[in-house]
């Protein structure tokens, strides 16, 4: 079944109403879920996940079950638009050509760049880089998978000599031992950690330890949670690397019969050993020592590595640091034992398959190699493909804003929001003579600076491939037809080829793309690397359309169908041998700032929210950015919990919510990563990163940076529900999201004396003339207001000198409500009132259940474990993210029971 009907049995007066089913595949993280859509006949769609896709077996976290309620079109870029006036697609496209092809003509190919994404198709981005490096001749396109994985590439180039990620994600769950370092893959990747832990339930003696500054959900679920100094991760894993040739661990053979660089690695490690590591780490000897030992003694050993390794100015060391520990014992590409990395994005592992990366030639060729270029020139019938490296992402921004750049395309990305130093690279998009952004979503901070918009398909309406972080290839296919005049990106980019004059761009079919790629990734890679789709090149279009999830290699001859890599000892290396390397690179950070940024992921939110913050019970978890800081350090800047705070560096400034915790280490702050200039005043956290970067890998160092944390100093505190979008302008804080019925609205001013009820009416959108129930309480110099018509709730604002105290869900829920079920009083005071559940900050966003529901099922005693409270409340019941959540509420209420 890849696209079938079923009957509905629900149809409307007994009718069973035919129902499209799909299968397809999340357009979020690199576990790369196999999703089931069903669209019914009136265009509504629900989404499962598919029990026969080996990524996820059925499997979905929560932003994958929230899929079908962000299919909306309230925000979609719907028709091309010049200038900010719609156009044509002739219009537009004939535009583009010509800028691009003058501004190559006047200035030379590398005066021109695209700037893409791993959102893209495969299909797609294969045409995106033939564009540019086969056909305009310039390396100049680089992605935003360069943010989340290029030292993941780097370090697996180093060591094996191809970017090969050697095991599967069945390794995380037959291993003994699962060492998760810079990943919180809990709330990053949740249905590969839901496998994890229902391996560690069937099997309790699996060990899973977790190095991470932060102690994140995923600590919270581990056995043994190291809490290193962020930067010192070359150390422990050097420092194991020592401990491993002391007492025994090494396994000779495996090294002396295939690895180069052993006792050059070893000599750097030794020269850090264990004393180095417990300096740099903070880790207690004992602490490191009992870690040194397990892994030393558990030979079916899984280190996955993800985003604290890899955004790092020493990120390419780092993975080769973890990677060293491996190679010294043999553990790579057995059953359970293997370096992995983890990838943010859904595909991308596929823009790396494609060249997506300004340092790679398609299907993992080397732009250095004179045997790659040819025969990739060949193939595409092309005689001057580029030499040398193109700009990779921040010095491409860098060279936008110095004027070197004429013409940039950007596609499927907001790097305006995303990259470091994001302020420079807004100065950089207004420095460029021309912008086009290709996207899903009207206005994006990116997209407010662009001369020309082209409309996207989005998910569900385009047709492709993807490959996610265990080179598992899938397809993601429609199932609803583009809106407007939206179109496929592998439309455009073709359409922007033939009008610049190329060959090469007239079938833009994806089977069509598909084959091509498969072709040429088997004409580079037969001989040469395991990067081959050779069984995959003669797919007729039907088959394409039915292909099943399937492992790369996928050898013409059928001779290496997927699974794990490198179990033999061979590499692709001249001589076939794997490398050990030794780190060489210092951690580099800013000069100022009394504290480390650490910046990342939540939960229940994808990159920068274009997509995630369409629905209600995703932004119900974690509703505005926040920084979470250690409580000594936030007694002594006097920075108490809830209240605002700047976050700030010479590069820029952010003004969130301060988390007080000792979840972080003294030092250390963490905001995260998705609010942009959209739903925020001043939220953008990568406007205070500086634009470093790993000098190997080009990865900026988006953990890791330093800043300043001081106290903001609001005046007039408040919080607001509302049936239409609210008023933020003068409010020099504000945080929107949406409601079931509506929005809310966390805001903040800095003002010496307000007209409460002035502000209020402005929020509301209300005129002086018009009905608003106010209270005032003096002695707290507090304010409540309500508008009601009709009977029903139309909005509601609290304003006073301190951070707010209001149920936040409840406010939420009465909006749009009347008669007996408005609460009009409890509403005014802030909370339901007697009898009336507040159920808190939402926890489990598949059913709505919030952290004081859980409090109370546990103080009452009905729910003492998180399986209890999964069949009592269903909190935790469906795709399991917040389980880890759950428990520490569990464990911390149980806690405060024991001692009253
Ligand atoms: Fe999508 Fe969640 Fe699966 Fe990632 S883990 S692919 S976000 S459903």
């Amino acid at each position: 079944m890849k696209r079938d009907t079923e009957n509905d049995a629900a149809g409307s007066g007994g009718t069973p109403a035919a129902v499209t089913v799909t299968r397809t595949t999340c357009p979020y993280c690199g576990v790369g879920c196999g999703v089931i859509a069903r669209t019914a006949a009136d265009g509504s769609v629900s989404v499962a996940g598919d029990p026969a896709h080996p990524a996820n077996f059925g499997r979905l976290c929560a932003k994958g079950s929230a899929l079908a309620e962000t299919l909306g079109l309230d925000d979609r870029l719907l028709h091309p638009v010049i200038a900010g006036q719609r156009a044509t697609w002739d219009e537009a496209l004939d535009l583009v050509a010509e800028r691009f092809r003058s501004a190559v003509a006047e200035h030379g190919p590398d005066s021109v760049a695209f700037y893409v994404s791993g959102q893209l198709l495969t299909e797609d981005y294969y045409l995106a880089n033939k564009l540019m490096k086969g056909f305009i001749g310039s390396a100049n396109i680089d992605t935003n998978s360069r943010l989340c994985m290029a030292s993941a590439v780097a370090g697996h180039k180093r060591a094996f000599g191809t970017d090969t990620v050697p095991g599967t994600y069945e390794d995380l769950e037959i291993a003994d031992l699962v060492v998760l370092t810079g990943s919180n893959l809990a709330w990053c990747h949740p249905v590969l950690h839901q496998r994890l832990m229902a391996a560690k339930a069937e099997r309790p003696e699996l060990t899973i330890v977790v190095v991470d500054p932060r102690r994140t959900a995923t600590a919270d679920a581990a056995d043994l949670h190291l809490a290193i100094q962020p930067g010192s991760d070359v150390a422990l894993f050097s420092g194991l690397l020592a401990h491993l040739d002391r007492t025994g661990a090494v396994d000779r053979a495996f090294v002396a019969e295939h690895t180069d660089g052993f006792e050059d690695a070893l000599a750097a490690a030794r020269a850090i050993g264990l004393a180095g590591a417990v300096a740099a780490t903070g880790l207690t000897e004992r602490e490191i020592s009992g870690f040194y030992d397990l892994f030393a003694r558990t030979s079916r050993t899984v280190t996955v590595f993800s985003q604290g390794i890899n955004q790092a100015a020493d990120g390419t060391d780092r993975v080769n640091a973890v990677i060293n520990c491996h190679l010294a014992t043999g553990r790579i590409g057995r059953p359970g034992a293997s370096p992995f990395s983890i990838t943010g994005q859904p595909n991308a592992m596929g823009g790396r398959e494609v060249g997506g990366l300004a340092n790679q030639l398609a299907a993992h060729g080397a732009l250095d190699d004179e045997e790659d270029r040819a025969r990739v020139q060949a193939f595409w019938g092309v005689s001057h493909l580029p030499k040398k490296p193109g700009l990779k992402a921040v010095d491409l921004f860098t060279a936008m804003r110095d004027g070197r750049i004429k013409a940039l395309l950007v596609m499927a990305t907001n790097p305006a929001d995303s990259l470091p130093d994001a302020d420079g690279v807004v100065e950089a998009l207004k420095a460029c003579p021309f912008v086009v952004v290709a996207d899903v979503t009207a206005e994006t901070d990116t997209a407010a600076h662009a001369d020309v918009l082209l409309p996207a398909a989005a998910w569900g309406e385009k047709n492709g491939t993807v490959t996610n972080s265990e080179r598992r290839i899938s397809r993601q296919r429609a199932f609803l037809e583009p809106p407007g005049e939206a179109r496929p990106d592998g439309w455009i980019l073709s359409e922007i080829g033939r009008r610049m004059g190329y060959p090469g761009f007239d079938e833009s079919s994806p089977a069509a793309v598909f084959r091509e790629h498969a072709v040429l990734s088997h004409r580079l890679n037969a001989d040469r690397r395991d990067f081959d789709l050779g069984g995959l090149a003669t797919l007729s279009d039907a088959a394409y359309d039915g292909l099943e999830p399937v492992q790369w290699p996928v050898r013409a001859d059928g001779s290496a169908p997927g699974g794990r890599l490198m179990g033999d000892g061979r590499s692709y290396r001249a001589g076939g041998r794997l490398r050990f390397v030794a780190p060489a690179t210092a951690q580099a950070r800013t000069p100022s700032g009394r504290f480390v940024l650490n910046t990342g992921r939540i939960r229940d939110q994808w990159h920068t929210m274009t997509r995630t913050s369409k629905t209600p019970r995703l932004m119900g978890h974690i509703a505005e950015p926040f920084c979470q800081i250690h409580p000594a350090d936030a007694l002594s800047l006097g920075i108490e919990p809830a209240c605002l705070v700047t976050v700030s560096s010479p590069y820029g400034t952010v003004v969130v919510r301060a988390q007080v915790t000792d979840g972080v280490l003294p030092g250390n702050v963490f905001v995260p990563m998705h609010w942009t200039d959209r739903l925020t005043a001043r939220g953008r956290v990568d406007s205070v990163v500086a634009p470093l970067v790993d000098p190997i890998s080009g990865q900026p160092a988006l953990k890791g940076g330093r800043c300043d944390v001081a106290r903001f100093p609001a005046t007039v505190f408040g919080f607001a529900v509302t049936i239409h979008k609210p008023a933020r302008e003068g409010l020099d804080y504000f945080a929107l999201a949406p409601a079931k019925k509506g929005f809310r609205l966390e805001f903040a001013a800095v003002s010496g004396a307000v007209d409460a009820e002035a502000l209020a009416r402005r929020i509301l959108g209300m005129s002086s003339s018009e009905p608003l129930i106010a209270v005032a309480d003096a002695s707290t110099g507090s304010h409540r207001f309500a508008a009601v018509s009709h009977g029903r709730l139309m909005g509601a604002v609290w304003i006073g000198p301190e951070p707010v105290a209001v149920s936040r869900a409840f406010a939420a829920e009465q909006l749009g409500v009347g008669g007996p079920d408005l609460l009009l009083a409890g509403l005014l005071a802030g909370r339901p009132g007697a009898g009336r559940a507040d159920g808190g900050a939402v926890v489990c966003s598949c059913f709505d259940v919030g952290v004081k529901t859980i409090e109370e099922a546990v103080r009452a005693g009905t729910c003492l474990s998180v399986d209890e409270i999964g069949r009592h409340l269903k909190a935790g019941s469906n795709c399991g993210s917040c389980r880890p959540e759950i428990k520490r509420i569990l464990d911390t209420t149980k806690n405060c029971l024991q001692t009253v």
